[in-house]
């Protein structure tokens, strides 16, 4: 009989922390510190494999599961000592998801189960507590209300408004067990009126609905949304956790936290949290109430003058620190612990894996390899690439004017400006549109997770550190302050406003994430220093990195960062963009539209020497590193003059008419430019375009050699080719200039001649271009192009909706499409080195800086991956990553 269902409680479980993938991140861990003997109210879990099976069978269970819930049902109450459903002494449980990835706020929860016209009294009997008990049962109608039976949110806040404003009193906490009775009562008439049956009193028929609202939340549009933004398949499916309850909300020795082993935002070996008193656990991460710090020492830090849980609950919290150290040690990584103090007792609800920052990570990651708890490959593997970005981009210029508006808490570091935006839509809509968007909101819940991640910042005027802004801000890499309070956000006039000054939506501001402050217009920002932990860490990663790292570089200033962020060489110099500035632009329009060979190479002629001192520079710049420099591969739309000013410029810098120039350019002029006369097709219609762009390459490779005695060897690449043919041709007119340069210039020259492969049939005929071609680098930006028959310029328009729809998982211009292109990668490989054994391959797609692309680099065996200078530290660390995938795999 398959099991269902895994007990935990009592110092004992079914499960353990290794089976996460049946009993999801949470139930793992559950059973695991039931196990390890800590203070986990009793409970158990369904499994991962009823979801699937709920999916599969019509959203149905299997039958076995009704017995094995009602047994591990009566173990709950053993334990406890209630009974589910006792009139005098009821059992109270809560309802969780528990996905094998922690997916928080995505999924929906029920609290306080079991409570109904009877159960209640047994509660307020049992507590002493009739306030408490009505509160707890009118808690409960408005979660299982809203989460299971799907009536509307606000119809249960109306009410709740409504009792406050008859009362005349603010706060829920006014309401005395009378009211709260009286607001049971209103809260089921609302039931009854909006689904015409009344709310369910049976608890049986409780848990069975709030199971199936769970298995059900797992597909819901942002369960689905944050599972695409986070690489997370459906056929994980979500456990379900049923727990006993206890209440951190039946008076002021009771509490209710979220406790950090370290620092989240700084990876600092302090304990870090926070705690509300007398609340409910949702209290704390929904940004309701402003929680107050765990410690005395970030109490101080933070100025506040509500007391810590040090202060206030002294021996609680003494026992919360050595759960802190037993978690931390056992787990051998950061935890995020929620727990619940009631009547003086401390229950840990829960420990994950903690969010962090890129920061955190690495700092937590290199100290916990310093103590020896872990090792250098297992600190290596525990941060991830993409994250690094936070650490790579810019911060506030200390020495820029600033005017700071408003304060809140420093939830996510980074700084960000960008135009005010009150909801998410907006936020989608404007980024959508190019714009760079700051996303303000009283606080955020998980509907908004599409506008945060199109966001370049959040800013909330609720909600702590462990806030839902907070935490998602984290785990996304935005910059993000929360809680700053003065704000006023009033959307219907939709300004934000504070003290004297009022702005509006699509006014532009800076907040900074690491100061938590909220600045007017934008501020400039500078280049961060790197940690001593970054360096670390990148050392350990490159001693057991395969894959060499290159850069895609063609200016000093690019090749320079990528230097200093360690890049190996150059990948790929797309030398059309050496011609974009103002003063070369006419010259090598003047070539573009030259009717003539002998008009062409009068144009060539001025562009010789500024591409030769551009080689220079970069030779220089690399150091002996290997540079691979493409050959021009103009889209001929980017280059041709366009206004009427440009059209003048060139006939008079041509010295021909108006006219004639006009007319060259709407011959040249071509329907579908992506697929037009690029890549080499030009280098074979104009032989002495790659003839100037060789000439300038080697006479550069001479005045190197000659300056610093340096020598190199560049590595010329041909684009878009899909025959030898080609490269046949170009490679012999590419090797007539080194000799006649190394006849002027009395010297050897060394170099390799290769091409890209962007082509499906290049790919196809890849045995035979490696005769040819002595290196291949795959254009997988053209190759994906190609293979899906989707123009890279006009994707944007259509390819959203094939990722919604689930037709593609990724945009395959982002990720590597492994099934398609990548099929056409690893057949290339394995074509070319048939031909070519050890023919030197790499990449220099966008591709080459995506870190899950990069795995499927490793898997291919390629020599190296080339990228942006920014992604040069991702890249480093993705392919060491990889490789030690890759060991563990061998083994
Ligand atoms: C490519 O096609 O992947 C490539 C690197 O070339 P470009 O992006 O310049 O076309
Ligand atoms: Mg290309």
């Amino acid at each position: 009989m398959t099991k269902w269902v895994y007990g935990f409680g009592n110092g004992k479980a079914d499960g353990r922390a290794d089976m996460r993938n049946l009993l999801g991140g949470k139930g793992a861990n559950l059973a695991e510190m039931s196990v390890l003997g800590l203070p986990v109210p009793p409970g158990f879990t369904i499994t991962t494999e009823v979801c699937s099976y709920y999916y599969d069978h019509g959203r149905s269970y299997p039958e076995e599961l009704d017995g094995q819930m009602h047994d591990a049902l009566a173990q709950i109450e053993g334990i406890v000592g209630a009974r589910f459903g006792d009139k005098a002494n009821p059992l109270l449980v809560s309802v969780r998801s528990g996905a094998r990835a922690s997916m928080p706020g995505m999924m929906d929860t029920v609290l306080n189960l079991g409570l109904n016209d009877e159960t209640v009294g047994g509660l307020a009997a049992r507590t002493g507590d009739e306030r408490f008990a009505y509160d707890s049962y009118r808690r409960f109608i408005q979660m299982y209300g809203d989460v299971v039976l799907g009536v509307e949110h606000y119809r249960f806040e109306d009410e709740l408004e409504g009792i406050k404003r008859e009362r005349g009193v603010s706060l829920d906490t006014e309401l005395t067990a009378a009211d709260l009775k009286t607001l049971v009562d209103r809260y089921k008439g609302v039931v009854q009126t909006d689904l015409g049956q009344p709310f369910p009193q049976d608890p049986k028929d409780q848990l069975s609905g709030a199971i199936g609202a769970v298995f059900g939340s797992w597909m819901n549009q942002r369960a689905i949304t944050y599972r695409r933004l986070h690489d997370i398949p459906a056929s994980w499916g979500t456990a379900v956790t049923v727990q006993a309850m206890v209440f951190g909300n039946m008076g002021d020795d009771c509490a209710t936290g979220v406790a950090f082993t370290r620092n989240p935002s700084t990876g600092e070996n302090a304990f870090y949290g926070e705690y509300l008193i007398n609340a409910q656990g949702e209290d704390v991460v929904a940004g309701i109430r402003t929680p107050q710090n765990l410690t005395k020492v970030s109490r101080e830090q933070a100025g506040s003058d509500l007391p810590s849980m040090e202060e206030s609950m002294p021996e609680t919290f003494r026992q919360l620190c050595d759960i802190r150290d037993r978690l931390e040690s056992h787990y051998r990584d950061m935890q995020d612990i929620e727990f619940t103090v009631q009547q003086g007792r401390l229950y840990i609800l829960q420990t994950r894996n903690g969010k962090r920052t890129a920061a955190a990570a690495l700092r937590i990651a290199v100290e916990l390899a310093e103590a020896g708890v872990i090792d250098q490959r297992e600190a290596v593997r525990r941060v991830e690439p993409q994250a690094l970005d936070q650490l790579l981009h810019p911060t506030l210029d200390p020495k820029a004017q600033r005017e700071v508006i408003a304060k809140g808490l420093p939830a996510s570091p980074g700084a960000a400006s960008g135009k005010i935006v009150l909801t998410a839509d907006e936020a989608e809509t404007l980024a959508q549109m190019g714009d760079k968007v700051i996303l303000v909101r009283e606080e955020t819940s998980p509907e908004d997770i599409h506008g945060m991640h199109a966001a370049a910042g959040i800013l909330t005027t609720r909600g702590g550190m462990t806030s839902h802004a907070a935490v998602v801000a984290r785990g996304m890499g935005r910059a993000c302050v929360s809680g700053a309070g003065e704000l006023r956000i009033d959307p219907k006039a939709k300004t934000v406003s504070v003290g004297g000054v009022t702005l509006k939506a699509g006014d532009v501001i800076t907040i900074d994430g690491a100061a938590g402050e909220v600045m007017k217009g934008e501020v400039p920002t500078v280049q961060p220093e790197l940690s001593g932990d970054f360096a670390t860490l990148m050392g350990w990663a490159d001693a057991v990195r395969r894959m060499k790292i290159r850069t895609n570089a063609e200016t000093p200033l690019d090749a320079r960062t990528a230097r200093k962020f360690g890049a190996e060489g150059i990948g790929l110099c797309r030398t059309e963009h050496m011609f974009f500035e103002a003063d070369r632009i006419t010259a090598v329009r003047r070539m573009i539209v030259a009717e003539t060979v002998d008009a062409r190479k009068a144009a060539l002629a001025e562009i010789l020497p500024m591409q030769r001192k551009d080689f220079v520079e970069l030779f220089t710049i690399m150091k002996g590193l290997p540079v691979t420099i493409r050959l021009l591969d103009p889209p001929l739309h980017e280059f041709l003059p366009r206004t009427e000013e440009d059209l003048e410029e060139v006939a008079r810098i041509a010295g021909v008419d108006l006219g004639r120039v006009r007319h060259r350019t709407a011959q040249l002029h071509e329907s579908n430019p992506m697929l037009g006369h690029r890549g080499c097709r030009l280098g074979i219609s104009f032989p002495e375009i790659y003839e100037m762009q060789a000439r300038a390459i080697f006479e550069a490779v001479a005045e190197v050699k000659a300056a610093s005695g340096e020598t190199v060897t560049p590595e010329i690449m041909i684009p878009l080719a899909f025959s030898k043919k080609e490269l046949d041709i170009l490679k012999a007119a590419i090797v007539a200039v080194a000799a006649a340069v190394e006849a002027e210039k009395g010297i050897k020259l060394d170099f390799l001649v290769g091409t890209m492969i962007e082509l499906p049939r290049a790919a196809l005929r890849a045995h035979e271009l490696a005769e040819t071609a002595e290196f291949f680098s795959f254009g997988t930006n053209d190759l994906t192009q190609t293979t899906f028959g989707i123009s890279r310029d006009d994707a944007g328009t259509f390819l959203p909706d094939y990722t919604r729809a689930g037709i593609l998982e990724q945009d395959p211009f982002v990720t590597l499409d492994r099934d398609g292109v990548g099929e056409l990668v690893s057949l290339a490989a394995e074509r070319g080195r048939k031909t070519r054994s050890g023919i030197k391959l790499g990449i220099c797609g966008e591709h080459g800086g995506d870190p899950a692309s990069i795995h499927f680099c490793e898997s291919v065996g390629l020599d190296y991956v080339s990228c942006s200078p920014y992604r040069v530290p991702i890249a480093r660390l993705a392919a060491a990553q990889a490789a030690l995938r890759a060991e563990v795999k061998a083994e």
